[in-house]
């Protein structure tokens, strides 16, 4: 019986995972895979953007294996990395006059609009500072430094009013809040990411952003932590009774897990040799996930299936390098061929009988 609920709910989407890989292969339309090939939309339908809310900042990373000083890090710059070889993205954050330039137009060359982002010449950009566990799997913050973000009032441009996707990055809840009262059309879906930070420091703040949002995404503990609640079954469902129809609960190497209803999807994540800094994958699945529904404009709950794998998939590569560097070198046949070793990864034939 488990085995056959297994089937039923994964094959499909690796499937057409599979068939879609298959026909690049043979010189076909691609259907999933990205940039210069697959910005365009399916079936020549208008592309709509996303927007993209969350920080841009600086990171020190302590792992096991290495530490790094000061690298470009922050939710949303991992999102629009990620979001932007799908789909062409408008962000929402802060910086400070330390930010460099570069960076900057880094992101502007791959058609992340700037407009929402402000600036501010006098103050210093977010900074955080983590250590992760020999497990790679949890970490400790040691640092975090708001500056900019302490008074950061978002502002939409008024292009970005006709945005159909909303992914709010890790973010203050109010300052969440704020972008989805902004818009004046409510988006198609509002997909939200957040952290045990907020549930210390704002919880009731969240609680209200929560209750808003379609799709809200959660790593174990935290949903855990949300719910009160040690199993992720009745841990998910508690969360979905806050206001979000879809719960999905990330668990770093062991994959993640999507909710609606009473409706579960697990997909794995890609066992890698080595993992080099875990930081930027949850918000590089997000954009992955995210980046998959804009492009599509389907937000069934298949195809969210379909934006699971892609952003674990996505999320194996950002672990691979520091930062975001790995990120910053994909190749649409990157991203083809690790979608095909997930596909690998688990589609098998079973019979019973
Ligand atoms: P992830 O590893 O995907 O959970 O996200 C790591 C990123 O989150 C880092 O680049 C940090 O800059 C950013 N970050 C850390 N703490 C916070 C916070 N309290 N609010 C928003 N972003 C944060």
């Amino acid at each position: 019986m488990i085995c056959l609920f297994f089937c039923s709910h994964t094959i499909s989407p690796i499937v057409e995972f599979w068939l879609v890989y298959s026909k690049e292969k043979r010189g076909g339309i691609a259907a999933i895979v990205p940039r210069n090939a697959l910005i365009s939309p399916p079936n020549n339908t208008f592309l709509m953007s996303l927007v993209v809310v969350g920080t841009m900042a600086f990171d020190a990373i302590e792992t096991p294996f290495g530490k790094s000083d000061k690298i470009i890090g922050g939710a949303a710059t991992y999102i629009a990395w990620c979001a932007s070889n799908f789909t062409p993205v408008k962000q929402i954050s802060i910086v400070g006059g330390d930010f460099p330039a570069e960076e900057l137009k880094a992101l502007t060359d791959r058609q992340v609009d700037l407009a929402g982002v402000q600036i501010k010449a006098d103050e210093k950009s977010f900074f955080w500072r983590g250590r992760y566990h020999m497990d790679m799997n949890s970490r400790d913050t040691l640092d975090t430094q708001l500056n900019v973000l302490a008074n950061f009032q978002p502002v939409v441009p008024e292009s970005y009013q006709d945005c159909e996707f909303l992914m709010l990055g890790n973010l203050v809840p109010a300052v969440q809040r704020s972008v989805i009262e902004q818009m004046r059309k409510r988006p198609k879906l509002i997909v939200m990411d957040t952290m045990n930070f907020w549930m210390e420091t704002a919880m009731e703040d969240l609680k209200k952003t929560i209750s808003m949002v379609d799709v809200i995404m959660v790593n174990d503990s935290e949903a855990r932590q949300l719910s009160g609640d040690y199993s992720l079954v009745r841990a998910a469902a508690t969360i979905m009774q806050m206001g979000p129809k879809y719960v999905i609960i990330k668990k770093g190497e062991h994959g993640a897990l999507l909710f609606h209803e009473d409706k579960v999807f697990f997909a794995p994540a890609l066992p890698l040799e080595e993992v080099f800094d875990p930081t930027g994958a949850g918000d590089t699945f997000a954009g992955g996930f995210i980046g998959h529904l804009a492009r599509t404009k389907d937000i069934s709950f298949d195809n969210m299936k379909t934006a699971i794998i892609l952003g674990s998939a996505m999320a194996s590569f950002c672990v691979e390098k520091f930062g975001t560097d790995r990120l910053r070198e994909l190749s649409s046949d990157d991203i083809a061929h690790r979608l095909n070793d997930f596909v690998q990864l688990v589609n098998f034939d079973i019979k019973l009988y």
